[in-house]
């Protein structure tokens, strides 16, 4: 499919690589059947091939997208279920990203553009987060309709306590050092589940890394980045590769590790992210050629040997952002089949459970039904445990499941001689 740029866009490489994007499909509509969003609404408009069609006009004008197809846009999850399934290579991220981005430019005056930078300021501070979750925890039942009763209802799950990494530390090797590591303590992660970062640094600690965390590094920019707030996005994500690069050049690192799969699909883009910048796109480089999921660096050093009678039965979920937006689909159901545990994969495994960054805020009535479709395969194959690679589909999740959802990474430290995960412990019961 053609489309021509205006002048003034001709050397934007945002508009270039959404114009290659575009001109890749031949909109034979394949990508729909494994939209979540057409699956649920059957619209043409609010599938994959409907949402490319309607940015070719975003594209020709070089501006935002016709205001009829603004709400279409903003009920695409991001997911990125459509390029795993496209068989013309399109990079739909290249389009949603800068139809986002316009889309936001656009209304950052109005309600709903204040109201998702309040949500980006708050969910980027820890510190503040943390008073968010506790007052909604308060008021958890409570019947609040819209977006405040959603984000009422997604608090519900969290547990805003401060964990041991929180702030500049180095947590050394237990025996022999084999790799030297930075994990990004992540921002929202922190305030909502500091059970993750522990579990992360025992594991790989007990696996012979020293861990580094870097206190300069708030966030990496992908909550941002997700809701289209794309300065602010490669603001963050500059800092963070500048402090690592940093870092790097103080003492070699080996891998740059992130559990939260939303950061680690972002970090791994990042040298697009940042092309535009001066200072930054050559390091950019260099630091997205070492970062990887807990998983990856788990699989490249080798699991320690497994605690006898961990064989309980695991449903695993496959965030989008690891399936679709990192391209690792089976090696965290391997990991943890090694570890001991009786995994079960999930029907229609390809499908979001409605968390999606901040959708799940922002788009409550669509997040609701993706998590009831969820909860209901995830009851077809009874499992005593949900397992998941990102914070927001435990959140998510903990809202229509009843069985203790954890991270992955939890029940791969649990297993390996790490306590029991929180989750099993105390348990998080199902919101009312
Ligand atoms: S994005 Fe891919 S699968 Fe979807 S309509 Fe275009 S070419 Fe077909
Ligand atoms: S990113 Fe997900 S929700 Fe958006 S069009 Fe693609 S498959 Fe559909």
């Amino acid at each position: 499919m053609q489309v021509s740029l205006p002048l003034a866009r001709q050397h934007d490489p945002f508009f270039r690589a959404a114009e290659s994007a575009y001109q890749a499909c031949v909109h034979c509509g394949f990508c729909n059947a494994t939209c979540p969003t057409y699956v649920l609404l059957g619209d043409e408009r609010d599938g994959p091939r409907g949402r490319i069609y309607a940015m070719k006009e975003m594209l020709e004008s070089g501006a935002v997208p016709p205001t009829s197809l603004v709400p279409h846009l903003d009920r695409c999850l991001s997911c990125l279920a459509c390029r795993t399934t496209c068989p013309s290579g399109v990079d739909y991220a290249r389009l949603i990203d800068l139809g986002r981005a316009q889309v936001a430019q656009d209304r950052r005056w109005s309600l709903k553009g204040l109201t998702r930078r309040v949500l980006a300021t708050v969910m980027t501070q820890p510190g503040l987060l943390r008073v968010a979750v506790i007052l909604g925890k308060a008021v958890s039942g409570w019947p609040i309709p819209g977006s405040i009763g959603a984000a009422v209802r997604v608090a519900h799950g969290a547990n805003p306590t401060r964990g041991p990494v929180d702030g500049a530390r180095v947590f050394p090797p237990l025996g022999p050092q084999r790799a030297r590591v930075a994990l990004l303590a992540g921002c929202a992660q922190r305030a909502v589940a500091p059970e993750i970062n522990d579990a992360t640094v025992r594991l790989l600690c007990r696996m012979g890394c020293e861990v580094v965390v870097l206190s300069e590094i708030r966030c990496c920019g992908s909550l941002d980045h997700h809701l289209g707030h794309a300065a602010r996005a490669a603001s963050f994500a500059a800092q963070a590769v500048s402090a690592w690069r940093a870092e790097h050049e103080r003492q070699r690192l080996d891998f740059i590790v992130t559990n939260t799969s939303g950061c680690g699909a972002h970090l791994k883009d990042v040298e697009f992210h940042l092309q535009d910048r001066k200072e930054g796109a050559s390091s950019a480089a260099e630091m997205a050629s070492i970062m990887r999921d807990v998983t990856e660096v788990v699989a490249a050093l080798g699991l320690p040997p497994a605690v006898p009678g961990s064989a309980l039965d695991v449903a695993y979920q496959s965030a989008c952002t690891l399936q679709h937006g990192q391209g690792i689909r089976d090696l965290p159901k391997e990991l943890l089949t090694q570890a001991g545990f009786r995994v079960h994969g999930i029907k229609e495994d390809h499908l979001c459970c409605g968390s999606a960054g901040t959708y799940n805020i922002v788009q409550p009535a669509l997040a609701g039904a993706l998590g009831e479709r969820k909860a209901h395969n995830i009851g077809l194959v009874a499992p005593e445990i949900v397992a998941t690679g990102n914070v927001g589909c435990m959140l998510q999740l903990r809202n229509f499941v009843d069985v203790p959802i954890v991270h992955t990474v939890e029940l791969l430290d649990w297993a390996t001689g790490g306590p029991t995960p929180l989750a099993l412990d105390a348990g998080y019961p199902r919101h009312p």
